[in-house]
């Protein structure tokens, strides 16, 4: 509650109603909790909504960047151009394998990772760039995907926030490309914690076992009826399966995506008219030929014409009950990242500059038309109280 009796409102709650409710109850009473049926089955859905050659349920998009890299044989000397605006997670899969992470900077538009910092970034121990479609935006895929054909690197797309977009004429997923999915709690779906590796086949296969300690086959095939207690040990895996219970909440949600989604875009034109004429704001664009997820509504604030920073902004906005959250504090200025291979904000002088400035508004589709009313009028009245 706020000062005034009202509700907060929230960041971004799970979207779950009495169906997700019924379908864990059914998946808990088969008595099957682990790996099992409803991953498969969560996995092929999934796979045919995007148009996805290859499907794997994971316990999160984290540990599908892990696997993407090291089927891509992708280890110590290696290089791998990653953009700084991003959730850790993205570097830290490259850490993970004993690679390097090289960061460049974003496109002033779309905080996407930016082509032509990328081709500067190229070395001889370059061997994939990790595209990040940041806020559900698609990153400049034609343009990435020809400097990678050029210099015979991989491209790993991090989709946390791209559930669904699409990108001139076609779903992000649906490539031989190995993309990461993200289902974790605030995502536009969500299991809890999980996430789905999809791209090539050939890939995904050589992931599959790496996902369940490097067993050849999964514990549901072997315990099942007819099954055997036999099984190979092919590589030193790790524990980054799916389970049941998080497939049935996959299979549920998926299921609403489409519905979720239309409201997500309503939302997105109320602010837009609800923000239409306010200098002050930059709101985030929609490039053309592209089809956000719109994940999240992130604002540029601008200091010099509203009288206040994002700081002071935030601060209206949560002693109005309004939930943010800035995305993201780029990992150049993270200590780890920073510290090691000694970077300066110099280099990432767009990313810097909207780090300082970016505050995300709430998102989801939980939010009702009096909702985002009541977002639009705090935020102007915030920025009022800076004139
Ligand atoms: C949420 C997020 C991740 C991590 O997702 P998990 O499923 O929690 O591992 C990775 N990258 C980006 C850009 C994210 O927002």
């Amino acid at each position: 509650m706020t000062d005034d009796g009202r509700t907060r409102l929230e960041f971004s709650p799970p979207f779950l109603g009495e169906e997700e409710i019924a379908e864990v109850t059914e998946a808990l009473r088969s008595g099957w909790i682990s790996l099992g049926p409803r991953t498969r089955q969560f996995e092929a859905a999934f796979a045919e909504y995007l148009g996805a050659p290859a499907a794997l349920g994971l316990s999160s998009c984290t540990a599908g960047l892990h696997l993407a890299l090291i089927v891509l044989k992708i280890g110590p000397g290696d290089e791998v151009i990653v953009p700084t605006m991003t959730f850790c997670s993205t570097a830290n899969a490259v850490e993970h394998v004993g690679a390097k992470p090289v960061l460049v900077d974003v496109e002033a538009d779309t905080l996407n990772i930016d082509p032509e910092a990328v081709e500067n970034a190229i070395t001889e121990r370059t061997k994939a760039i990790m595209v990040v479609h940041y806020g559900g935006h698609p990153a400049d895929l034609n343009t990435l995907q020809a400097i990678a054909d050029r210099h015979g690197l991989a491209v790993v797309e991090d989709a946390a926030h791209a559930l669904p977009a699409r990108y001139e004429g076609r779903t992000v997923g649906a490539t031989p490309n190995l993309t990461s999915f993200s289902f974790y709690a605030t995502k536009n779906l969500t299991t809890g914690e999980g996430g789905m590796l999809t791209g090539d086949p050939a890939l995904v296969d050589r992931a599959r076992p790496l996902s369940l300690h490097g067993i050849q086959t999964g514990a549901w095939d072997r315990h099942s009826k007819g099954g055997t207690w036999y099984y190979e040990v092919v590589a030193p895996g790790y524990k980054y399966n799916m389970t049941d219970l998080e497939a049935a909440l996959g299979m549920c949600q998926l299921k609403k995506l489409d519905g979720m989604q239309a409201r997500r875009r309503e939302i997105v034109d109320l602010y837009r008219e609800g923000f239409g004429g306010v200098e002050g704001l930059e709101l985030p664009v929609a490039r053309h030929g592209v089809e956000p997820a719109w994940h999240l509504f992130p604002i540029r604030v601008r200091p010099d014409v509203l009288g206040i920073d994002r700081d002071q902004f935030v601060h209206g906005l949560t002693e109005q009950g309004i939930g943010t959250s800035v995305h993201f504090i780029p990992l150049h200025v993270q200590p780890y990242y920073q510290e090691k291979y000694g970077l300066t904000t110099e280099d990432f002088s767009v990313a810097h500059d909207a780090f300082e400035r970016l505050v995300t508004i709430p998102l989801h589709p939980g939010l009702s038309d009096e909702d985002c009313e009541r977002i639009v009028d705090a935020i102007r009245k915030v920025i009022c109280a800076g004139n």
